[in-house]
């Protein structure tokens, strides 16, 4: 059994010209499951036989058109001829294409408006880009090889070059949708690190955040410190995608770094931002464990650490409910019993408890003592259904950095390259890297209800 896979075109005169693309031949019966339908390297042949002919018929519709000049209207004349080689997702194409002079005033026209160099459509650099973002170039490469007809595959080194480009152009201010106003809009920002290949440093530290509304709205933003990337431009553009207006009401969580403060200030977020529940909660649950861990040798012992116990538990209580003053009281409570613990030896393991937890309560009090004005009524507003902390971000990081780029993955990047990658993945989360990329990643993704965060 054969078959002719034929391409009929349509000319504007309505006359039908068609060419055979491509003959597919089979056994006569299904003995080898094997033989079931089309194969790969058929549709690979297949799709970069379509393409090159109807990138040939383009050509040659192109070819006649005499455009007019831009300057003074009359119509233009064939200057010469360029050739251009254009890798497409579906085989790389060489075309010809005529260059044209005003035969009025002279003036040269290119007859396309195609970016100056380009080696590459723009779904082809999306897809490259958007390959890239979620897995390494490497691999990235291999899959298109694997995918797409074989000279659409690229060195990876080619992959990344594409994918810089793409995020450069991702950089430039996107025109503003007129997206329907918010009431309210939350920002959370926080910062994470991956591990550096630039020298004298071991780490990078990455900013992210995002902003949403209680309508479901979101868009993240994040950029490598110390970049040339505007976080706070960034920031701007997804307030402004969120429905930000001037009567919008900008609730800001932060962990506490004056950094990430002045960079909201400077995206005009001026209200002091709010201590997120998620880095309290995770200092106190270190105190938890740390009391646990002590020892109840002896009664004296075994009292202080009952007491220690239930100061951690009131100390959580207190700040969860707003009364961030009323710290101290758990923390003098813990102190002046913390001395039934002297003289614990260290272990060949690890720090004796009551040292760690003398190291852990200090930690918390001058963190406690540095925020006290931004720490707020979590359980006023848990109650009332608005948000505590940057729990959602502790997710998006998870996401926007950890999965591709954490220590775990054993990379180092450098500054420029990781903060390029972000800012495709940002772009892939919030659906804007082009037409028919849409979003790839869900709010599902983020694991962290205030819930378990309170609990
Ligand atoms: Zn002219």
């Amino acid at each position: 059994m054969a078959w002719i896979v034929r391409l009929v075109s349509l000319g504007a005169d309505g006359a039908e010209h068609s060419t055979d693309v491509l003959r597919i031949a089979r056994p006569h019966d299904l003995t080898d499951l094997a033989s079931l339908g089309l194969t790969l390297a058929e549709s690979k042949r297949l799709l970069a036989g379509l393409q090159r002919e109807i990138v040939a018929a383009q050509v040659r519709v192109h070819a006649v058109r005499r455009p007019g000049c831009h300057g003074c209207g009359t119509a233009c004349r064939v200057k010469d001829h360029r050739q251009h080689t254009i890798a497409t997702l579906f085989g790389q194409v060489t075309v010809r294409l005529p260059r044209f002079r005003c035969a009025g005033c002279g003036m040269t026209e290119a007859g396309v408006a195609w970016p100056p160099y380009a080696r590459s459509t723009p779904e082809l650099d999306r897809l490259r880009a958007q390959l890239s973002a979620l897995m390494t170039y490497r691999t990235a490469a291999e899959v298109l090889a694997q995918l797409f007809p074989a000279d659409t595959g690229a060195a990876h080194e080619t992959l990344r070059r594409h994918t810089f480009r793409v995020a450069e152009r991702l950089s430039m201010p996107a025109a503003a949708e007129p997206a329907t106003s918010s009431e309210a809009i939350v920002v959370t920002l926080d910062s994470t690190f991956i591990r550096s290949c630039e020298a004298g440093e071991r780490h990078l530290e990455v900013r992210i955040g995002n902003a949403e509304t209680a309508t479901g709205r979101r868009q993240v933003f994040g950029a490598v410190a110390k970049t040339d990337t505007d976080l706070a431009a960034l920031i701007r553009r997804g307030l402004d995608a969120v429905g930000r207006t001037e009567t919008t009401v900008l609730t800001a969580f932060t962990d506490g770094c004056p950094g990430l403060r002045r960079i909201l200030r400077k995206a005009g977020v001026v209200e002091l931002p709010i201590l997120d529940w998620f880095h309290l909660a995770m200092r106190l649950q270190h105190l938890t464990q740390v009391a646990g861990g002590l020892s109840s040798d002896g009664p004296g012992r075994a009292a202080a650490k009952a007491v220690i116990v239930d100061e951690v538990e009131r100390l959580r209580w207190r700040l969860w409910n707003g009364k961030a003053t009323d710290a101290g009281i758990s923390l003098a409570r813990i102190r002046a019993v913390v001395h039934h613990f002297r003289g614990e030896p260290d272990s060949r393991r690890s720090v004796a408890p009551s040292r760690k937890l003398w190291t852990a309560l200090r930690a918390l009090n001058d963190y406690l003592t540095g925020q006290s004005d931004r720490l707020v009524d979590y359980g006023a507003r848990h109650r009332a259904g608005q948000r505590v902390g940057t729990a959602l971000t502790e997710g998006t990081a998870n996401f926007l950095v950890n999965r591709r780029m954490a220590k775990s993955q054993q990379m180092r990047w450098s500054r420029r390259g990781a903060d390029r990658l972000l800012q495709v993945r940002c772009a892939v989360y919030n659906g804007t890297l082009g037409t028919g990329f849409g979003q790839r990643f869900c709010a599902a993704n983020d694991q962290h209800p205030p819930e378990a965060i309170a609990a």
